[in-house]
């Protein structure tokens, strides 16, 4: 059902208390990929509008201890501050007397950015004391960080419990996507994993196998199916623990009415180098020594036919080592197929993602998310914390 947004509630002069994640790759201490920043602007932007005072909270990283310089929040104040075109006030800490006078301070429209919510120990346990503090600063708590959603944290969960809460625009987006594709797929519906391991994702492949008409496997994940299958891998990476669960879903897909379709033909090389020698053989006649790194040619024409004739497709995980330009052109064919796909597509998964945004993509498909970890586990059918914490928009 879907959620409450700051669209649904009188948001007009409010403090807003907002969680958003800007836990964003840095680099030489400036942000290196503002994607995640830019995708709560308009949440940000439209409460600005309202009148609110915007109080933003997020994490960044995982800091050992209660600070590490490298972990706090001020670069992403700057880009943030560029993005708006607005100054955003960067405050040293999560909460105390400096943020409550800050706060106090604050006039409608100003942004505020409050420290690394994770130096605080207290965030992760989910600490009422925590909660309580925060709480003190704001009239409404609106949670636009989806991909903090499956953590039972004090600023992604426990604030919901004790303010108005409600869903920011990324957030609503995020659960109206993976909502519809759970709920109410377009037939056929054609999902395609790949990726490292069989065991991340295993009970995603399971949900699938209920819910896909397609199931087309690749990455070093679809390896760890053709040895299941007792065939020879070479020195290709494949997890071993992988590989019950790999057999499991093959038993899985004979009685199931969804088709589980493995690699035909594979890109093997010598190393895991650029300028390795690269072969295309058999997915039954991979050399040995030599190691899988991309699914081949026939195969990923056959995996882009699917693609092309779906009503729906949900895309994760890499074809083969994308990062390396040989066998990058798996997951671009496939990127490609998604793009020109008439139907409904989806795209998730943190490299899955970098890979669409590398081949310039990502505005094509109708759906990208950026929850990685909390999108799967959408998918596998868990209560988010973060998600299942905020009002149902009808029950509001
Ligand atoms: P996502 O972040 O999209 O969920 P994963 O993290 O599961 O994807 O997997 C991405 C990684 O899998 C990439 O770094 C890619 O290089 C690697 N990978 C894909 N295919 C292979 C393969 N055949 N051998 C080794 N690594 C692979
Ligand atoms: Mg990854």
């Amino acid at each position: 059902m879907a959620k409450r947004t700051v669209r649904d509630f009188d948001v007009a002069g409010k403090r807003a208390l907002v969680r958003v994640d800007f836990n964003v790759p840095l680099k030489d201490g400036r942000v290196d990929d503002d994607t995640r920043i830019r995708s709560s602007l308009p949440t940000i932007m439209y409460l600005r509008e309202q009148g609110c005072r915007v109080i933003l909270m997020s994490h960044l990283g995982r800091p050992k201890d209660a600070s590490d310089p490298a972990l706090v929040l001020d670069p992403v104040a700057m880009r943030l501050g560029q993005l708006l075109e607005a100054p955003v006030r960067k405050l040293s800490e999560l909460m105390g007397p400096g943020v409550e006078a800050a706060v106090a301070s604050m006039k409608p429209g100003d942004v505020v950015l409050l420290e690394n919510s994770r130096f605080d120990p207290r965030e992760k346990k989910n600490d009422p004391t925590l909660v309580y503090e925060l709480a003190r600063f704001g009239d409404i708590y609106v949670n636009d960080a989806f991909s903090a959603a499956h953590r039972a944290h004090a600023t992604t969960a426990g604030l919901a419990t004790v303010l108005p809460a409600m869903a920011g625009f990324q957030m609503a987006r995020e659960v109206a996507a993976l909502e519809a594709l759970v709920a109410d797929p377009k037939r056929p519906f054609v999902v395609v994993l790949g990726g490292s391991k069989v065991s991340d994702k295993i009970r995603v492949i399971d949900r699938f196998l209920d819910l896909a008409d397609r199931l087309l496997i690749g990455g070093a994940m679809s390896l760890a199916f053709l040895k299941a299958q007792g065939l020879s891998v070479g020195a290709s990476k494949v997890e071993e623990e992988g590989l019950p669960y790999a057999k499991e879903a093959m038993k899985k897909a004979v009685q199931s009415k969804c088709a589980l379709v493995l690699p035909t033909d594979i890109v093997a090389a010598d190393g895991l180098v650029e300028d390795a020698a690269a072969w295309v053989v058999g997915a039954d006649a991979i050399p040995e020594g030599w190691m899988g790194l991309d699914i081949g040619p026939a195969t990923a024409k056959r995996y882009a036919g699917i693609i092309a004739t779906a009503g729906e497709v949900f895309w994760n995980g890499p074809m083969g080592v994308f990062e390396l330009a040989p066998f990058a052109e798996g997951t671009k064919v496939v990127a490609e197929a998604m793009a020109a796909c008439p139907g409904v597509t989806v795209v998730g998964g943190g490299d899955s993602v970098a890979a669409v945004n590398r081949f310039g993509l990502a505005s094509r498909m109708d759906h990208v998310s950026l929850g990685g970890g909390a999108s799967l586990a959408y998918i596998e059918g868990a209560d988010l914390p973060g998600v299942a914490t905020l009002p149902d928009r009808e029950e509001a």
